[in-house]
């Protein structure tokens, strides 16, 4: 029998992870293009993190955490917001600067069973930021994501936001809500009802149809804010616009984690189906002081990069090995192999046989690599201390000098790159 990957991962042949890093680097670059400074930090977590950073009553807690067996809180991490806040914390940075914006991009796990756009195993591109509560921040943070996903190419998205309001709004629109529910209690579903004494705000984000029904029915918008929260989120929604952004003002957005006041978003494409999300995020100004530290407003996002490259669609296979030697018969094997060596040392992407493969073999290989030149070494050629340089494109070719090959094929890829 052969093994199959553990349900809930993914394989990523070459031309996916090729995808995978080129929309990496992109986002790396408009990263650092808006000053964010990247940290990596580990997959394994204290669960307390997340217990006291998340909520104990979210899925995320409740459900979803990967725990390693045997070890009593040591679990696989869920979230990268309130790790970094560990970080963040562990570090005392608060008393090096009063500001700080980082971004992390890696594998985040969750243990609950996995469906189609929900992997065990996905990876993500986070940024926190630390220190500022001024709406400008907001429509940065916002702005950036915006321009990940337009970096990236994938597509129509659709921007919603919302705001919880401070903390004491959060909690007037908690109250309001467990009060207007109260009457449709019995027909929420058995989540729903437990969420009504742990966690009401979990209901609006509740899956089931009638649910949904429900809360849509109780006339929530916007009755929950003080006058500065509404003030301050009029201003964001101008800001977003002149920072060029689309967007739809959403009240059943909350987001489910406990952390979140103030601002929340979340980008969606039509093009993943049922699990639309394709990246959120939201201040989180009372999680530093839940982890035991001063009081700190704070602002993050992370984009999921599984679901980024399901709305890129199927990743097209790019030429990565630009030439390849072929040794005509099996005593040009050695010189070829020493050309292919000159050519590498001088930075040009090469591949030879390693198969003993008769030419039209080794020109079948060449193909599938999608070479743009195929070298071909030739007992007669070799006397004079030449190659045949074969071009892939239009088919034809020249007698090269050795020593000249490295330059010639090295000026026509420049050339070739200033055409396109
Ligand atoms: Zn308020
Ligand atoms: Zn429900």
């Amino acid at each position: 029998m052969i093994y199959t990957g553990v349900k809930g991962t993914q394989d990523y042949h070459p031309a996916l992870a090729r995808q995978f890093n080129n929309l990496v680097g992109d986002a790396r670059a408009v990263l650092e293009r808006y000053a964010y400074q990247e940290i990596i930090l580990p997959v394994l977590e204290d669960e307390g993190v997340f217990r006291k950073g998340v909520g104990e009553a979210t899925d995320i807690v409740e459900r979803q955490m990967l725990k390693i067996e045997g070890k009593d809180n040591i679990i696989l991490r869920p979230e990268g917001t309130a790790q970094t806040v560990r970080f963040f914390l562990e570090n005392s940075l608060h008393k090096q600067s009063d500001f700080y914006k980082f971004f992390y991009i890696g594998s985040m796990f969750r243990g609950e069973r996995p469906q189609r756009g929900r992997l065990r195993q996905f990876n993500q591109i986070g940024v926190e930021v630390f220190g500022s509560h001024r709406v400008s921040l907001d429509a940065e943070v916002i702005k950036t994501a915006s321009q990940i996903l337009a970096q990236a190419g994938v597509g129509e998205v659709e921007l919603k936001i919302n705001t919880l309001g401070c903390l004491r709004d959060k909690e007037a629109f908690s109250r309001l809500l467990v009060e207007r529910i109260r009457e449709h209690a019995g027909h929420l579903c058995e989540d729903c009802r437990r969420r009504r004494e742990k966690n009401p705000l979990r209901i609006i984000d509740c899956k089931n149809d009638k649910c949904k029904n429900i809360v849509k029915g109780l006339n929530l918008e916007g009755a929950h804010l003080c006058a500065p929260c509404k003030d301050r989120f009029d201003d964001l929604g101008r800001l977003i616009k002149e920072a060029g952004v689309a967007f739809v003002y959403d009240p059943y957005l909350v987001r489910g984690l406990d952390y979140y006041t103030g601002t929340v978003f979340e980008f969606t494409s039509q093009r993943l189906g049922a699990q639309d999300a394709i990246g959120a995020g939201g201040r989180y100004d009372t999680l530093v002081e839940r982890l035991g530290g001063p009081s700190i407003p704070a602002i993050g996002f992370a984009l999921g990069i599984e679901r980024m490259l399901i709305a890129l669609g199927e990743p097209k296979n790019e030429t990565v090995v630009a030439v390849y030697v072929a040794a005509t018969s099996p005593a040009m094997q050695s010189p070829a192999f020493m050309i292919t060596q000159q050519l590498r040392d001088a930075g040009i992407n090469t591949e030879t046989d390693h198969c003993e493969k008769s030419l039209k073999g080794q020109f079948r290989y060449a193909q599938r690599l999608g070479v743009r030149y195929v070298v071909l070494v030739g007992d007669e050629e070799i006397k004079e201390n030449c190659v045949m340089l074969k071009n892939m494109q239009t088919s034809g070719q020249e007698k090269v000098k050795i020593d000249d090959l490295t330059n010639k094929i090295k000026n026509f890829t420049t050339e070739n790159s200033e055409k396109n």
